[in-house]
């Protein structure tokens, strides 16, 4: 949306919600999650359907091509017309929402235009899941209810009018920001609303209500962010994040400041397991593990106190997690963007990066965190520019232009040529010296070794200086090994330079 759309922003508000009015949203947000799995399971048979039929064989054989090539936007058309005539696209999927609210008594609850966005919504998850970028979305069950519903425009659904919101008959106060140290909420405030999201939380077992107003447009920037109009280059690792710039350069763990809870989550998890084992004898087999249903008998599960009280644990240990992590992201982007708001990155596939590492990949999010800095760069007048590592290879390569491959062990960046450096922060180097060419009407990105030679001198004391930076800090606590200080090599060298 965002995309075609041009820019915005959310501003959060929390909503000031009397007993009777929670109970009227709790109502609608069950009606909309029941409308969403009805909407989705159809969704979800018309993509079966599809992907079963001898046009959609037929589609799939055909010559993939180029992108833009004829052959390609003939195979994409093809595609197009399979999925027009069954009816899976984002009109047909909405229409048929409609049609199920106005055939049940979920009409009574919700209006025409969260509807059409529920039906969208759910056509959006299996067309992640159709072209893979996705999972085979799931249904949602009763204690996992939506977490948001929002309208279409600000004109008609749910609305804000000047100080309050408006959702059929009900009129939602809100509490603003009295303070409001940074004039954040004022200035946001005095631009045109796009439309309103309604979010529920579940914050230390209480349920709270608050509204989103997306915001045509760029935040306002706090004055107490610096920007610097230039380029800078980051590097990301599984656990740490470089970043350089013609003046300055820094390393670091990754949302060093995001607690592990993986073991409080894990003990969790277990004691939830044995719960519903006790509970649940009936569904296991004599090995452990869950029964099969039998003849599309689904089988019936017991919930104890005791363990919906654990769940609701685990929820607010995620719920907390995230919370340290956006405001790790937070900090991050703004030191990045008073680099340079420039930002040059490989573009890497988080997803893999996840395989890979596993969880703790996954609680520091760095795909996430990509997101914020691309918001964050934009709204101070810059852009975060991703090129592909396939032509780059910049953890391969030396601005002497050697390319030699490096196991992930080896931390050092130590060239026969005489360069040497921390290879994430030297990756960032180079990554600030990476150019777009074009190539028979292509955009290839390659290293430009010329400029990265010549700005060398300049930079090697700011990657030395920010080595003694983690040296300096390493006197606090540990350090990832990734960063390469365990060598005692690798100290010598930083106290030399
Ligand atoms: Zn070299």
């Amino acid at each position: 949306m965002s995309r075609k759309s041009g820019p915005s922003f959310v501003l959060e508000l929390p909503l000031v919600v009397s007993p009777h009015e929670s109970r009227v949203l709790s109502a609608r947000f069950e009606a909309g999650r029941q409308l969403y799995n009805a909407v989705l399971g159809e969704a979800l048979r018309r993509l079966d359907l599809m992907k079963q039929s001898k046009a959609w064989q037929a589609a799939r054989k055909m010559p993939q091509g180029a992108p833009k090539s004829p052959e390609q936007k003939a195979r994409a058309a093809a595609f197009s017309l399979i999925a027009e005539t069954i009816g899976f696209t984002d009109y047909d999927i909405q229409s048929y929402a409609t049609r199920c609210k106005n055939a049940c008594w979920i009409g009574d609850h919700l209006d025409a235009h969260t509807t059409q966005k529920i039906g969208t919504r759910a056509f959006l998850a299996a067309q992640r899941y159709q072209f893979r970028t996705g999972g085979r979305p799931r249904f949602k069950p009763k204690w996992k209810a939506l977490e948001s519903m929002e309208a279409k425009s600000n004109a008609t659904a749910i609305r804000w009018r000047d100080d309050h919101v408006e959702w059929g008959k009900l009129s939602l106060k809100v509490r603003f920001d009295r303070k409001d140290k940074h004039g954040v909420q004022t200035f946001a405030l005095q631009k045109p609303v796009r439309f309103c999201r309604i979010v529920r939380r579940t914050i230390r077992g209480k349920t709270l209500w608050f509204v989103q107003l997306v915001i045509a447009g760029f935040p306002k920037w706090k004055e107490k962010n610096p920007i610097r109009n230039g380029k800078s280059a980051i590097d990301i690792g599984p656990s740490t994040i470089a970043a350089v710039s013609e003046t300055d350069a820094f390393l670091e763990k990754f949302c060093a400041n995001v607690p592990d809870l993986q073991k409080a989550i894990r003990r969790i998890q277990r004691a939830m397991d044995r719960s519903r084992r006790g509970s649940n004898p009936e569904n296991y087999n004599k090995d452990g593990s869950v029964k099969k249903p039998t003849s599309g008998k689904r089988l019936q599960w017991v919930f104890t106190h005791g363990y919906l009280r654990l769940r609701a644990r685990l929820k607010e240990l995620h719920r907390v997690l995230a919370a340290y992590r956006r405001t790790e992201h937070g900090k991050l982007a703004n030191r990045v963007v008073a680099m340079g708001n420039t930002v040059m990155a490989e573009k890497l596939s988080y997803k893999a990066f996840q395989r890979m590492f596993g969880k703790s990949v996954r609680d520091r999010a760095p795909g996430e965190f990509m997101d914020h800095l691309r918001r964050k760069a934009e709204s101070a007048g810059g852009e975060v520019i991703e090129f592909p590592t396939r032509t780059t290879k910049l953890s391969q390569s030396c601005h002497c232009e050697a390319v030699v491959k490096k196991p992930l062990s080896q931390r050092w960046h130590d060239c026969p040529c005489g360069v040497c450096a921390q290879r994430d922060l030297y990756s960032a180097y180079l990554a600030l010296h990476v150019r777009s060419y074009k190539k028979d009407e292509n955009q290839v990105w390659r290293l430009d070794t010329e400029s990265a030679r010549k700005g060398w001198c300049a930079a090697e004391p700011l990657l030395g200086k920010a080595m003694s930076d983690v040296v300096q800090t390493a006197k606090g606590g540990p350090l990832p090994a990734s960063f390469g200080l365990n060598l005692k090599k690798a100290r010598d060298r930083v106290v030399l330079s």
